[in-house]
């Protein structure tokens, strides 16, 4: 019974609302706009309310425990941000409303440009995209738009780095590019020998991501940088995860010339389960005027008496609308707040916590799992999740097995250049207890893969569902219960 779906609670004539007598006449809706049956469940409002309950309770999430998924960030999301953006002024505003009427979101706005330029040294910012990799297709674009308005159109190339993030190659290309791989060497950095063997005047740019997805910072990163400078090509940083560098060094000061910020990463607004994000882009002095449309910013200056007039900018060489509005206005106001709590000491420790953090869990789990490019980590590490002695145990099984411990399972699979990579990031936000549980489990799995390895092959045994097929639920996706299998 608990497990049956909203339609098997189906029982007829049963309601679970109630509606007042109509005050005013019914509308006559016309005929081919009426369905002549809508399947609705017919339920009571306990009913629904413990379906939705329970179904809240299959579902694994921040709230309820550690979520050390590498590259994703999922560190807690601080209630007060929800209270802030629940305020009426902020929810309730329109985006057609005349700008009179909402000087105030667009302070607020203005006000997370000039703090994300404080954090990163760029000189100017949308906050347009609403996501990391929306943010790195409009960084591709300004790319173009610069090299265009210089008549130097022989670049066609973008350089990513073997480690990078799936999204790199894929924006890149479809900004206009041809991708090229650029490989990493033995110490998990860019390898510089072949970057200055391939670099030349055909490439419009490098995406490069940093600390990268081994959780490295490069060790060449200013050299690299000049490299592409020297060639007349543009820098680009993947920022989604600032989570090592917030109130250390800002990406503007070492040379990047775009970059996107993740909000729904470093500054803690809710991600996942495909939800909205915002990855506002970050630009150097010399692209400012290739901007999205419209940046927003102060069309009238105020004085003694009125305050300036805040409103919408068309950069003289924009690439043109890229978001319909202005962005996604309540991650702005989550993140914004997020700011404002930890001010710049604030700031500054998240990224030391973070670095802390993840030092600690590497060390913990060092003697049972190895760690490949072993050197100080930033926010994160990647793990190998396999042992040769066990040659059928995948990091796959420990995954698994790791629910079954109470915990979400890190990245797996990625980077690539890992073998059965376990990419682990535990964030600032997360306790020496919970960081050494995680460790308890992963070590006590070690040992389980070589005294007990159908344990974790069977894995999980203790979740609402058990190991599923995960090419079956891939290319076979029953995402609604509307229709369900057997109608
Ligand atoms: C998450 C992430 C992205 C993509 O961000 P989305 O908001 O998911 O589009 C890009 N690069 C890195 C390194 C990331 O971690």
């Amino acid at each position: 019974m608990s497990e049956a779906t909203i339609y098997e609670l189906s029982s007829p004539k049963r309601t679970g609302f109630q509606f007042k007598d109509a005050d005013v006449p019914p509308t006559k809706i016309p005929e081919n706009l009426l369905r002549k049956e809508l399947p609705f469940p017919e339920v009571s409002e306990v009913d629904v309310i413990r379906h939705f309950t329970r179904l809240s309770q299959l579902n694994y999430a921040i709230d309820i425990g550690f979520y050390p998924l590498g590259s994703c960030t999922m560190k807690y999301n601080p209630r007060i941000n929800e209270e802030i953006a629940r305020l009426v002024g902020f929810a309730m505003t329109h985006p057609l409303q005349p700008i009179e009427t909402v000087q105030g979101n667009l302070a607020i706005m203005v006000q997370l440009q000039e703090w994300l330029k404080e954090i990163s040294g760029f000189a100017g910012i949308t906050l347009q995209p609403a996501a990391g990799a929306h943010g790195e297709f409009v960084g591709g674009l300004i790319m173009r738009a610069y090299h265009q308005s210089r008549h130097d159109t022989k670049r066609t190339k973008i350089l990513v780095p073997d480690s990078a993030h799936g999204t790199n190659p894929a924006t890149s290309s479809m900004s206009g590019f041809e991708v090229v791989n650029l490989p990493s060497d033995e110490r998990g950095n860019v390898d510089l020998d072949k970057l200055k063997e391939i670099c030349d005047d055909s490439v419009a740019g490098l995406m490069l991501t940093n600390p990268n997805t081994l959780g490295l910072f490069e060790e060449h990163l200013l050299e690299v940088i000049s490299i592409v400078h020297e060639h007349g090509g543009l820098v680009y940083g993947d920022g989604a995860n600032l989570n090592a560098l917030l109130g250390i060094v800002k990406p503007g000061d070492l040379g990047f010339d775009i970059m996107h910020f993740n909000l729904h990463k470093t500054f803690s607004t809710p991600h996942g389960g495909g939800g909205p994000g915002s990855g506002p882009v970050g630009v150097a002095a010399p692209l400012v005027d290739f901007l999205p449309a419209p940046v927003i910013g102060i069309v009238e200056e105020g004085d003694e008496e009125l305050p300036p007039l805040y409103g919408f900018i068309t950069p003289p060489h924009s690439i043109g609308r890229i978001k319909a509005f202005y962005g996604h206005f309540g991650v702005m106001v989550r993140a914004i707040t997020y700011i404002a709590m930890h001010g710049c000491d604030g700031l500054r420790k998240i990224a030391e916590h973070a670095v802390l953090n993840a030092n600690y869990l590497k060390h913990l789990i060092e003697d049972a799992y190895t760690v490949p490019y072993d050197r100080r980590c930033m926010h994160e590490f990647v793990a190998e999740g396999f042992w040769d002695d066990v040659p059928d145990i995948h990091a796959l099984d420990i995954a698994k097995r790791l629910m079954d411990y109470g915990v979400h399972p890190p990245t797996n699979y990625f980077p690539l250049i890992v073998k059965e990579a376990l990419m682990i990031e535990p964030t600032e936000t997360e306790s020496k207890q919970s960081i050494e549980h995680f460790a308890d489990a992963l070590n006590t799995i070690a040992q389980e893969a070589h005294n007990n390895a159908e344990l974790l092959h069977s894995a999980p045994h203790n979740t609402p569902i058990g190991r599923l097929d995960e090419v079956k639920a891939a290319k076979e996706l029953v995402l609604c219960c509307w229709i369900r299998p057997e109608d």
